[in-house]
């Protein structure tokens, strides 16, 4: 269907058809770039500053549309994702500060997690280098002795060492594991 973004329902609503849960609702109601958004995040080009956009909720079990969800949208901020149009501008209109410290607290953690998820694989990814580079030239042994590398020792002693570094640091959230499947299955 092209490009669109994927805004994931908290909680998972269940089809007026079928009675599937879904759990996420694709739109091109804002800038479409395959972007994950849920409550709480800033949308990207949304075409209005605030107010409400209604979707339909496309059900992937009986491949119908059988409900609407309407985004309520609040400085470009996505403060709910709601049923009916009047739920979401009763929305619009509570926004409280301490929703959104709670919405920046989220986001400032995320961004620990991510950044700390990052340093750890280029650490290792660098050590992992240094240590093939130092085996070119001296024993293997030696080098493997070395201090240096005791963080990556799991890894260099298996017969794929880049290949175990990268397992080790695989995304374990839901979020991640999509990305994942996404990506062996288009390669
Ligand atoms: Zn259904």
């Amino acid at each position: 269907m092209g490009i669109f973004d994927t805004v994931f329902l908290t909680p998972p609503r269940h089809c007026r058809n079928c009675g599937a849960e879904i759990d996420q609702v694709q739109t091109k109601a804002f800038e479409p770039g395959l972007r994950e958004y849920e409550v709480g995040d800033m949308i990207t080009g949304s075409p209005i500053v605030s107010g409400v956009i209604r979707e339909d909720l496309y059900c992937p079990t009986c491949n119908e549309t059988p409900q609407k969800v309407y985004f309520a949208i609040w400085h470009a901020l996505l403060v709910g994702v709601c049923d009916d149009v009047d739920t979401a501008e009763t929305r619009i209109r509570d926004v409280d500060r301490a929703e959104l410290l709670d919405y920046l607290a989220q986001h400032q953690q995320n961004a620990l997690q991510w950044h700390d998820r990052f340093s750890r694989l280029y650490g290792e990814l660098q050590n992992l280098h240094d240590y093939e580079q130092r085996s070119k030239l001296g024993s293997d042994d030696a080098v493997r002795e070395n201090p240096k590398f005791f963080r990556i020792r799991e890894f260099v002693n298996s017969e794929d060492p880049l290949g175990a570094l990268i397992a080790a640091n695989k995304p374990v959230n839901p979020e991640d594991e999509t990305e994942v499947a996404g990506e062996e299955e288009s390669g």
